[in-house]
């Protein structure tokens, strides 16, 4: 799995923290979506599909074949 993040399209929201707060980070400055593991390990992949769900925005997409 690999995760991709649209920072232009993030709103800042931190609903992807508030899910896998060890996978995502808000920058200090802007408050956009840091992905702090880009191909997060299978044990995460659950919280990782839940987090692209919640995002209000619409700024996270995954693919699988990572
Ligand atoms: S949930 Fe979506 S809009 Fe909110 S910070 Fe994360 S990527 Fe950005």
């Amino acid at each position: 799995m690999r995760i991709k993040a649209d920072t232009e399209v993030c709103i800042g929201a931190g609903m992807c923290v508030f899910t896998a707060g060890d996978v995502f980070d808000q920058d200090e400055d802007e408050g956009t979506v840091v992905v702090l593991l880009p191909e997060p390990p299978p044990d995460r992949h659950a919280a990782v599909r839940r987090a692209v769900q919640v995002c209000p925005s619409g700024a996270l997409s995954i693919s699988e074949n990572a």
